[in-house]
């Protein structure tokens, strides 16, 4: 039998597999029934001969004893010695949202596709790796190397309880292996070669207390803040618009820098619902921001923070009683794996084998858990590949086609023919 008949034979046992793996509803946050999912995925493949290792994330961001934080590393060693190839998928889902007419934890086949959270985003590609990896070594049970298989926790907040915590333990450590495909819905005819960098901060003005009928015996932190925003306005946007990228992002109007202001919180904290009182008059004397600024392979970290701390330290000149504090939240470089890795030349040669076309390549606007096995595990040899529409990920009717796993599983196990 043929690597590609293999798949095609295995058609059910992949519907069925993906099904399976929706109908545990991994919901994160709060991270709900991580290790169910980590204890099914461990019985299938150790029945396919996969050494398993489930592995909790102690004292990882959201680590507890409700809700722990485990994951699963699974590897199938050959008969003689070779590189490694790792697919990486996590297990977490998002929340489910308004707008469904099908039940998001069913994962009901219809019309050649199965719907459900995570269907695309990422248990279909999850199941297509499995199934690849299963046929793969069905056919070819003398291969050099080994192939691993994780599924891990908490990718859709921040990774921190998954990959990273596995790349910090040496998971991810070139040593042990040599080519990650991370298995994310990006169409599967594209490859996934990194992602643009992130910078959170938190931007704070001060303001003085006072009664808010006399204004002017206080002074106010939310005009402050107003002076901020109009400076981001009338000077920032247009200078980020002009920072075009060599890097391939898709969508198109993510191939500039981008600024989003997360959120704003000034004076009086919002009250519960249910408080039917007034609000009391004061003048606010605290205003915040959160920003979350993408920034470019062209870019510098130190000039991206730049830009908004010459901003402030302007109006701290111009404008009386200006004060603010500016604290750093979160921050990843940019990642891109060279054109001629690898891992990129042998998957693009495989989908213009299987699909008959030419693959595409492409970087993703935001980051996801490559940032953790680029930066925490030294390892450059990645990319993200997988089945699915990236544009239904987190949307309500989210499904993944059936065609389109056979087709990528078809991919990933050329891929590992010809690596392995
Ligand atoms: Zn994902």
């Amino acid at each position: 039998m043929t690597l590609s008949d293999a798949i095609t034979a295995r058609e059910s046992d992949l519907i069925t597999l993906t099904q399976d793996l929706i109908r545990i509803p991994t919901l994160n946050p709060p991270g709900r029934n991580y290790r169910e999912i980590c204890d099914y995925l461990a019985a299938r493949l150790a029945k396919s001969g996969f050494k398993t290792e489930l592995i909790r994330a102690f004292g990882a961001p959201a680590d507890s004893d409700t809700h722990p934080r485990w994951n699963l590393v699974a590897r199938h060693e050959g008969a003689s010695t070779g590189d490694c190839i790792h697919f990486n998928s996590h297990h977490d889902v998002v929340e489910v949202g308004h707008g469904w007419t099908t039940d998001p934890f069913g994962g009901e086949l219809k019309d050649g596709r199965i719907y459900g959270r995570g269907a695309c985003d990422m248990k279909g590609g999850l199941a297509a790796s499995i199934i690849a990896a299963e046929a793969f070594i069905a056919t070819y049970p003398d291969y050099a190397g080994a192939i691993e298989i994780s599924a891990t926790a908490d990718e859709e907040s921040g990774g921190f309880g998954g990959v990273a915590y596995l790349a910090e333990h040496g998971y991810f450590d070139p040593a042990r292996v040599q080519h990650v495909i991370i298995p994310e819905p990006l169409n599967k005819d594209r490859i996934c070669l990194g992602h643009r960098g992130v910078w959170w901060a938190e931007v704070e003005t001060h303001g003085r207390i006072a009664h808010g009928s006399m204004p002017f015996l206080g002074d106010s932190a939310i005009r402050h803040m107003g002076a901020v925003l109009e400076k981001i306005e009338q000077v920032l946007y247009p200078a980020l618009a002009e920072k075009r990228t060599a890097m391939p992002v898709v969508p198109e109007g993510a191939k500039q820098s981008t600024l989003n202001i997360n959120s704003i919180h000034g004076g009086e904290a919002e009250q519960d619902p249910d408080y039917t009182g007034l609000p009391s008059a004061c003048v606010a004397d605290r205003c915040r921001i959160v920003l979350d600024r993408r920034f470019l392979m062209e870019e510098k970290l130190p000039e991206v923070k730049a830009e908004i701390t010459s901003l402030l330290e302007q109006l701290k000149k111009t404008r009386p009683n200006f004060s603010y504090e500016i604290r750093d939240l979160f921050e990843v470089q940019p990642t891109m794996t060279e054109e001629d890795a690898p891992v990129v030349k042998t998957v693009s040669a495989a989908i213009e084998k299987v699909l008959n076309t030419q693959a595409q390549f492409v970087v993703s606007p935001g980051t996801y858990d490559q940032k953790h096995i680029d930066r925490i595990g030294k390892l450059k040899n990645c990319i993200a590949y997988g089945p699915g529409i990236l544009d239904l990920a987190h949307q309500p009717d989210e499904w993944v086609g059936v065609q389109d796993m056979l087709d990528s599983a078809k991919v990933m196990a050329l891929t590992m023919k010809e690596l392995l």
